[in-house]
């Protein structure tokens, strides 16, 4: 089961609409530089979308300002396909004034929205191609404090346009005590500053278990992650992804060890057509409809 992802098991009505439209999902991940973004990449898809970086020949340029890097990659499991793309945006808080990070990386999303706009405006619209930002994974650093006037600032220039999924990277420097505090106190922080995060619809029609699913992924917000691409041996031969102490292993893969696998699920099996509803329905209609405004149509 190592780095199966799980889209091939979605819901069969989801599924069905999902093979049909062809799976194409973006998401994009944004944090300050060493926090984990690519190696959770990789992590996450099983696959590696980013080129090992080489430690012989660490990169001597300085770009000066957010880099936008679009990667993707075909995944297929048990015959089903999904095209995803990667929106990484190295540089994000790296330097002495950050007041303007998040600016680059608005303008990319609204530019993806430009685009599909674009394509709508178009007499043949048989063709068209979804480019814009479903989900954006947002990272925060286990400081076990509160949220960064860095991280306010982002998620506020950006709630509403696209879906902010917080997660706490390296979540393994933590304890549990100090995670679940660090959980509460983010919480707070967004409540307070009316930050939206991406909330999850409750359908009264699922049935049970997929409402106690869905709830259980939900209280898991922000989620506590661990990357890791390597594998390693535990004390009974057996090998996992996962990060070796002295103290023993913390393994990605398990569910009583970090959120990761929680993560996934929501990304993946669970939330991947409503992060695509909703930013369409929702974050791509209100885009649009501004912007007819103002161009007084
Ligand atoms: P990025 O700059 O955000 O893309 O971060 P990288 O993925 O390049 O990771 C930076 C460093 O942190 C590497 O040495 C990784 O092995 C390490 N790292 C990544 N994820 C974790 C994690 O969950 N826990 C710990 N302790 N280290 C991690
Ligand atoms: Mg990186």
């Amino acid at each position: 089961l190592q780095g199966y992802v799980g889209f091939a098991n979605l819901p069969n009505q989801v599924h069905r609409k999902s093979v049909k439209k062809g799976f194409h999902f973006t998401v994009m991940i944004v944090g300050e530089s060493g926090l984990g973004k690519s190696t959770l990449v990789n992590t996450l898809f099983g696959t590696t979308l980013y080129p090992h970086k080489n430690d012989a020949e660490p990169s001597d340029e300085t770009p000066a300002t957010v880099e936008i890097q679009s990667l993707s990659a075909d995944i297929e499991e048990n015959g089903v396909k999904l095209r995803l793309t990667v929106v990484d945006t190295p540089g994000f808080g790296d330097f002495v004034n950050n007041e303007e990070s998040w600016k680059p990386i608005l303008e990319n999303i609204e530019a993806r929205f430009d685009a599909y706009l674009e394509q709508e405006n178009r007499v043949n619209r048989r063709k068209m191609v979804d480019n814009r930002v479903h989900a954006c994974i947002y990272f925060i650093a286990p400081t076990g404090h509160s949220l960064k006037p860095l991280d306010i600032e982002f998620m506020r220039r950006l709630h509403t346009k696209v879906n902010l999924i917080p997660v706490i990277a390296k979540s393994d420097t933590l304890t549990e005590d100090e995670i679940k505090q660090f959980k509460q106190r983010i919480l707070d922080d967004i409540a307070q500053h009316k930050i939206l995060i991406y909330q999850a619809p409750q359908y009264e029609y699922d049935d049970h278990e997929t409402v106690a699913e869905n709830r259980e992924i939900i209280s898991k917000i922000p989620f506590a992650i661990v990357g890791s691409d390597k594998e390693v041996e535990l004390s009974d031969g057996r090998r996992v992804r996962g990060r070796k102490y002295p103290w023993g292993v913390i393994e990605v893969d398990n569910e009583e060890h970090n959120d990761f696998v929680k993560l996934r699920q929501m990304l993946i099996r669970t939330h991947m057509e409503e992060l695509k509803e909703y930013t369409n329905d929702v974050l791509y209609e209100n885009y649009r409809s501004e912007k007819l405004v103002t161009m007084g149509v």
